[in-house]
């Protein structure tokens, strides 16, 4: 894995340099504990200091997690660190569980991602300087910290949220780590409560700038009724995951440069879950310095970013979700796709129960694959044809659960994607960029890119000029994509165009 040399780490600790936070870890080798850069503790000797690039391969190495700079808040970038998408995709597994729990093992995870196991551990080792199994087992580590000092949940529950198999082998490891009980790491006068209707509250610290007006703009004017909202300066929508209901509330802390997540979910296990889609939604992840300066390059593009640093790439909540959307807004405008996608909650949604219920316009759960595919008509005011591909989408997505998560390479992605009926090649590629979040996916027939890509003259280039220009813009097509729509939306009114893609696909 590529670090900077030494004394260019060494002077990123020695200013205490937040822009090396998440991207560099610091173990000292005379107390056995590894730091943010920024952490506010004297600064360690030079010979005392290892730098490593993730905080497993700090974990790995035999280091524990500072009590005081608490390495579980830097941003989580670990899946920007280098280009290999397999090791990205592999991280987006693992943040969902992959290898928590009995039965899951390196294998199984490296089968999913098309690679061997032996190439996926060199993979790891090449970018993240850890293996697989200290990347999920450093995960759970942090997560429980974080649990520990940011809630009042009661260790029990925080042992099987963080995907501890038991409460003895979360003491255990913390105890091992720590030579302390989990509880005794907990600083918080109030006493632990397991009341669910509280609601867990933690910060997702992103790497600066953030462009959260955008981002709430964008989720705003798409936001589905009855599902979504966004009230002030908070983005609200309901939770399904296998049955359960629940909500979440996100809001933005600048100062902290964070954003602030309130999860009410009856079951804690599904808190890493939740907590992964939130990041994903709102791309949290993002090295977004290097991205904005690789792309200001374009100078096409550099005005667009000066004007919105920080501009993130939305991603989806749930990808059957996500692909419903890119279908209903074929050909039509994001104000009218919104309303279809209302309609098919309204009819085809499940009723969120009043218990669960955090907020008076959060009525349903999005319906599933499985609802749609079975439901004998839809209903939907839109050509039959489109709702046939709907149904179509629905059938595969049940049929399998995985379609919509990572899995092979982007160009085997869209094949598969493609192969549904009604899935064109413009779909495909939104499908991809939102819903399995590849950064370098890029919808290139799609009339709001165009428009925003035309010259001072007002000349459009061809999709085939469009793609050309954007092999300079890779591996982070998507960011290029996001500003192109974003100043296209700026100049025909609020909230973008984005789902009015797919024009070019002549329904395909
Ligand atoms: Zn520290």
């Amino acid at each position: 894995m590529e670090l900077p040399d030494r004394d260019v780490c060494y002077r990123a600790l020695e200013s205490r340099d937040s822009r090396f936070d998440g991207l560099l870890f610091v173990g000292v080798t005379s107390t056995g504990i590894y730091c943010r850069p920024v952490c506010p503790a004297r600064t360690p000797k030079f010979g005392h200091c290892r730098f490593f690039g993730s905080a497993a391969a700090a974990q790995e190495a035999g280091f524990r997690p500072c009590l005081r700079c608490r390495p579980e808040t830097a941003p989580d970038l670990a899946s920007w660190r280098g280009t290999s998408n397999t090791v990205s995709r592999a991280l987006a597994l693992i943040s969902d569980g992959a290898l928590d729990g009995a039965g899951a093992s390196v294998e199984t995870l490296a089968n999913r991602l098309g690679v061997g196991e032996r190439q996926l551990r060199r993979l790891f080792l090449q970018h993240l300087g850890a293996s697989p199994v200290a990347v999920a087992q450093t995960r759970r580590v942090l997560f429980a910290k974080q649990l520990i000092h940011e809630t009042r949940m009661p260790m029990t529950q925080i042992a099987t949220a963080a995907g501890f198999g038991s409460v003895r082998r979360f003491n255990e490891t913390f105890k091992e780590l720590f030579a302390r009980p989990p509880a005794a790491l907990r600083r918080l006068a109030s006493p632990a409560t397991a009341d669910a209707n509280a609601g867990v509250t933690l910060r997702l610290r992103y790497r600066p700038p953030y462009d959260w007006e955008s981002m709430l703009a964008h989720l705003g004017a798409r936001a589905i009724p009855g599902v979504e909202a966004v009230e002030g300066d908070v983005y609200l929508r309901t939770v399904e995951i296998d049955g359960k209901m629940g909500s979440v509330a996100v809001g933005h802390e600048p100062a902290r440069e964070c954003l602030r997540v309130t999860i009410y979910f009856p079951v804690v296990r599904a808190l890493p879950a939740i907590v992964a889609r939130v990041r994903r939604l709102f791309d949290t992840g993002a090295d977004i310095e290097t991205i904005d300066a690789h792309l200001s390059r374009d100078p096409l593009l550099a005005p667009l970013i000066a004007q919105r640093p920080g501009l993130r790439a939305p991603g989806g909540w749930d990808g059957f979700e996500l692909a419903v959307r890119a279908i209903l807004g074929q050909q039509i405008s994001v104000t009218a796709a919104r309303a279809l996608a209302g309609q098919l909650v309204a009819m085809h949604g499940t009723r969120i129960s009043t218990g669960a219920v955090r907020h008076a316009g959060l009525t349903h759960v999005f319906p599933s694959a499985r609802r749609v595919a079975a439901a004998s008509a839809l209903g939907l005011g839109m050509p039959g044809a489109r709702q046939v591909s709907l149904k179509a989408l629905a059938d595969a997505a049940a049929a399998d659960p995985l379609l919509f998560r990572p899995f092979g390479t982007i160009e085997e992605a869209i094949a598969r994607l493609r192969s549904i009926r009604g899935v064109g090649e413009w779909t495909a590629q939104y499908i991809a960029l939102r819903a399995l979040r590849e950064p370098d996916a890029f919808p290139a027939s799609d009339i709001g890119l165009l428009r925003g890509a035309a010259g001072e003259d007002g000349a459009r280039p061809s999709p085939r000029s469009l793609l050309d220009r954007a092999e300079s813009w890779r591996p982070w097509r998507a960011y290029a994509a996001q500003h192109l729509w974003a100043a296209q939306g700026a100049s025909i009114g609020k909230g973008g165009s984005v789902n009015r893609g797919g024009m070019q696909e002549g329904g395909a």
